[in-house]
């Protein structure tokens, strides 16, 4: 989503470490692995095979494969890839449109992930979460992730919800989590 990546243009730099916890098409990941270059780390996740196949055609053709590593797995065992001192996580939830066993994220998922990867965060670092809700189970797990939020101590976290206000009520929207 255009906003999530304004963040990811304003805040990353070149030799970061990034996540993303979502591959689907590839987008989100081709951005971090452009904005953290060479001397960066991405990693990227996905249950689906056809969206790390889609992914890692998308970042050889924009010759970026050199540094992402792509996981095809759950993003509920982040931790157990990807090491701290992580500058951005990305998770674009739902299912994504198009593929042919839609395969949504999933409350338990989603939460194991965020937990993990709140840890893994830098200083400084911060989680991207677009929600959907305008598919079943899309309202529960965007209460899961508000819950989740409302849960973090401000002293260690900012925690922010954007809306659109001139768009239906089940469009996506994003949360974002900063480590202060
Ligand atoms: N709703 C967005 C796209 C979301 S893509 C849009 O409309 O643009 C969500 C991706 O998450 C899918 O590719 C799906 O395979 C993946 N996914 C589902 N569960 C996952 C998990 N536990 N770990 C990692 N990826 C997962």
């Amino acid at each position: 989503m255009p906003l999530a990546h304004f963040f990811l243009r304003e805040r990353l730099r070149s030799g970061d470490v990034a996540v993303d916890a979502t591959c689907g098409n590839g987008q989100d990941t081709l951005l971090l692995a452009r904005l953290v270059g060479a001397r960066g780390r991405v990693w990227g996740f996905d249950v689906q095979a056809s969206a790390i196949a889609a992914t890692h055609a998308l970042l050889e053709v924009h010759g970026v494969s050199s540094c992402v590593e792509l996981i095809h797995g759950g993003h509920e065992r982040l931790a157990q890839f990807v090491p701290p001192g992580v500058r951005a996580v990305v998770f674009n939830l739902g299912y994504l449109p198009g593929s042919e066993t839609p395969l949504t994220t999933t409350p338990e998922n989603t939460i194991a992930a965020l937990g993990q990867a709140a840890e893994l965060l830098a200083r400084g670092g911060f989680i991207l979460i677009c929600v959907y809700t305008g598919h079943e189970g899309g309202p529960e797990e965007a209460e899961a992730v508000e819950e989740w939020c409302r849960a973090l101590s401000p002293k260690l976290f900012n925690a922010w919800s954007s809306r659109q206000l001139n768009r239906p009520a089940v469009a996506p929207y994003l949360v974002v989590v900063e480590k202060v």
